[in-house]
Parts: structure tokens; sequence; C-alpha cells
């Protein structure tokens, strides 16, 4: 079993914001500790993880430092999972879908795998994406708008599979951030007090890499002695995290924050398990949630799997922002 990779992430703070207790998050090399504003650390307040990302961090550092070798393990045949991680505002949507001048970890990724993929010679390669959401527990294909409460199957050939999900060949770059441009139409928005168009689902862009050796005789037929490799990738924009009382809204999203809430809460467990090591890892409560039984044959195993965890600075978050950092302590 690999190790999850474990980051977090503290976007800047908004200009507006003050202290209002005098606390603040100072963040040094891979720890980030609860500091009074004239020096003290507060006990019981600090956290270290692989990778600490302050809030001058870029999207290209992050991907550089945490999700590269998932990427380029997958060109090799190994299943990999990036997750984001964290309340609404604080910053997800920014490190997996980037800006104009800084482009976030889904670009990075597509780019770097069709170049890796042209300087493998003696492999012939078949790449394959979707786009889905998951939102009140349905299963929506952000790749096709009459495609909505798709159903996950599992059969022997496929494995555990999401029935009717579109699937687009690919054979290069551009082509993907066309599909993902005319995919994030789709998404559901919603509004609430914390955030005028939060996103309440949770987002899988999948690529699916397919792979075969070039044969070297003369007849230009494949080698049957090479096996096919598949590896799946999933980058994941997680819901917001946040406790369903501070949306502070009516019954609709009500449900939406207990779905949101409990596939969250599933999620955390899985994640706990697969890093508690192979000896306590006989019950993985996988299929409580669609989120999880979705990513269930990229998690686990010899995956790679890393998440970031990200944080709004600003104290009035600062309760959202515990919650966070114990998510990422128990993913550990
Ligand atoms: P989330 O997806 O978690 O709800 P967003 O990614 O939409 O949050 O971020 C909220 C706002 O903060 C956006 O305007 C975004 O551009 C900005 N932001 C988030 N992280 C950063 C960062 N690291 N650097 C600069 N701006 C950021
Ligand atoms: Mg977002």
């Amino acid at each position: 079993m690999e190790k999850i990779c474990v980051a977090v992430r503290v976007r800047p703070a908004a200009v507006s914001s003050e202290p209002l207790n005098g606390t603040f998050w100072r963040v040094e090399d891979n720890r980030i500790s609860l500091h009074k504003v004239h020096g003290t650390p507060i006990s019981g307040l600090s956290y270290a993880f692989d990778h600490v990302f302050d809030e001058s961090c870029t999207n290209a550092r992050v991907y550089e430092l945490l999700t590269k070798d998932i990427i380029h393990a997958a060109v090799e045949g190994f299943n990999g999972t990036a997750f984001a991680y964290g309340q609404t505002s604080s910053g997800k949507t920014f490190t997996m879908n980037g800006s104009e001048t800084d482009p976030g970890i889904i670009h990075r990724a597509v780019k770097d795998i069709f170049t890796k993929i042209q300087m493998i010679s003696d492999r012939e390669f078949l790449v394959r994406v979707s786009y889905m959401e998951i939102y009140n527990e349905e299963i929506n294909d952000l790749f096709a708008v009459e495609n909505q409460k798709l159903q996950i199957h599992e059969s022997l050939e496929r494995g555990i599979f999401v029935a009717g999900l579109r699937e687009e060949i690919v054979i290069n770059a551009e082509q993907v951030f066309k599909l993902i441009e005319s995919g994030e139409v789709n998404r559901h928005f919603g509004e609430t007090n914390m955030n005028v168009r939060s996103s309440r689902s949770h987002t899988i862009f999948r690529m699916v890499i397919e792979s075969k050796g070039k044969d070297t005789n003369s007849s230009g037929d494949y080698s049957s002695t090479d096996a096919i490799r598949v590896s799946v990738l999933n980058l994941v924009d997680l819901a917001g995290s946040e406790r369903i009382a501070k949306t502070g809204a009516d019954g609709v999203r009500l449900k939406e924050g207990k779905y949101i809430n409990k596939s969250l809460m599933v999620l955390g467990n899985v994640i706990n398990k697969l890093s508690e090591g192979a000896k306590q890892r006989s019950h993985i409560p996988y299929r409580d949630s669609k989120l999880t039984r979705i990513l269930q044959p990229a998690l686990g195993g010899n995956a790679k799997t890393s998440i970031i965890c990200t944080l709004a600075p600003e104290e009035v978050h600062i309760e959202e922002t515990k919650g966070t950092l114990q998510f990422a302590s128990r993913a550990k």
C-alpha cells in the first residue's frame, strides 16, 4: 500500500479581513500552527504534513511537488487519485482548475500526460476522458446533460463502472480542454450565505490510459506477449466541507448539506482505513457512498493518492479550518 500524500494549502487572505481575536495561522516548512498575533503558538494547534503551501505558492509548484508523480505513474500503468478538500471559498477549484495565468492541476496533468505519451515510442496509447458530478448522491454526466442519475454497476469484465457515462477518446490536450469547458457549463451551482456561487457537488474528472507494446518484428502486428496496461486517474474537486448549520439555509440546502457531509465523512473513513495499513484494512466502507464506490478501484492497492486540503486563513473561518486540519491529519 502506497502512503497517501497529504498537503495543506492556505489561500491568500481577503483584502478586507482583519484579525478578530488576535490569532493567525503560521506556515513554517511542512508545519502549520495557530499563533497569537504577538508571537506565541497556541498549544495543541500545530500540524505537520507532507507539504504545507503558503499563500504565495503557485499551482505550478503544487503540481510539481504533489501531483506530478501520480500523473507519471498513471502513464506507466498505475491508478491514481488527487483530491481537493476544504470549505467553500478556500481554494479547491483554484487548485484544480487554476487561473488564466497559473493553470491548475487538471490542465497541467492533461498536458503532461500527452507530453509523456509522445516520448514513449515503443507503446501505443489510447486515452479516454469522462467528467461527472455527484449531487445529492446522484451521478450526472457533465459531458452529456441527458445522462442523469446514472447507476454504478459491477461486472467481471469491467469491474466497477458508471453505466451510461460518456467517455470521449482524445488524442491531444486541446481537445480535452474544449470538452472540460463544455462540461463546466453543466455543473450544479447553488447559492448559500457562505458563497454566492458555491459548488455543492463533487466533480470527478477521469482519464483512462490504455497502452500496449508495439511489436518490433517486421509484420507490424502487436506482440501478444505484452499485456495491455490500463490505468485510471481521478482528479476530484470535492464539495465544500463546511457544516450544514453555517450555510443557514432552507430545506433543500439542508438536504444537500446532509449528503455532502455524509459522503465526505465516508471518504474520511475510507482514507483513514487505507492509511492505517494492511492489517486493519479488512472492512473498508467503500459502499457507504457513491463517491467512494466510484473511486474504489483507484484507491488502495498500489494506487497513488494525494489530498490537498485548502484553508481560508481568516479568523472567522477558524472552526472550519480546524475541521479541515483534522480531516487532513486523519488521512496521514
Ligand atoms: P472553492 O472551490 O474551495 O470554493 P475557490 O477556488 O473558488 O474556492 O476560491 C475562492 C476564491 O479565492 C476565488 O476567487 C479564487 O480565485 C481565490 N483563490 C483561491 N485560492 C487562491 C490562491 N492560492 N491564490 C490566489 N487566489 C486564490
Ligand atoms: Mg469550488
